[in-house]
């Protein structure tokens, strides 16, 4: 009997410590899920130069562009991260641009 007591008493304990540190791990951003921020596309990047990508849009000479497109109304943008489709393991910069812009759907 006491042994049943025990293990019970085990049991919660560990219930209670895995609810204390499953919160407290996110907090720290040290769970699995988190991951570290995206390094900025270099402007020396080969397909970044042949794209002719920019950090501020409104500064580019490139004919291709259209008045207000800019890397965070692109459909190959992901805001949560500024990661670009076209460029893997790098992220844009919102207000950039390059010619291979294509409006985001609605
Ligand atoms: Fe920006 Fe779109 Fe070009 Fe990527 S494809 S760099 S999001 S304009």
């Amino acid at each position: 009997m006491t042994e049943h007591r025990d293990s019970r008493r085990r049991f919660l304990f560990q219930v209670a410590v895995a609810a204390t540190a499953v919160p407290l791990l996110g907090a720290l951003g040290s769970t699995p899920a988190s991951a570290a921020p995206l390094p900025k596309l270099p402007l020396s990047n080969p397909q970044a130069k042949a794209l002719s990508y920019i950090e501020d849009a409104t500064k580019t000479k490139s004919p291709a562009h259209k008045p207000g497109s800019t890397c965070a109304n692109c459909q190959f943008f992901t805001a949560a991260t500024g990661a670009c489709t076209l460029f893997a393991g790098f992220s844009v910069a919102p207000k950039g641009w390059c010619a291979a812009w294509a409006k985001k759907a609605a």
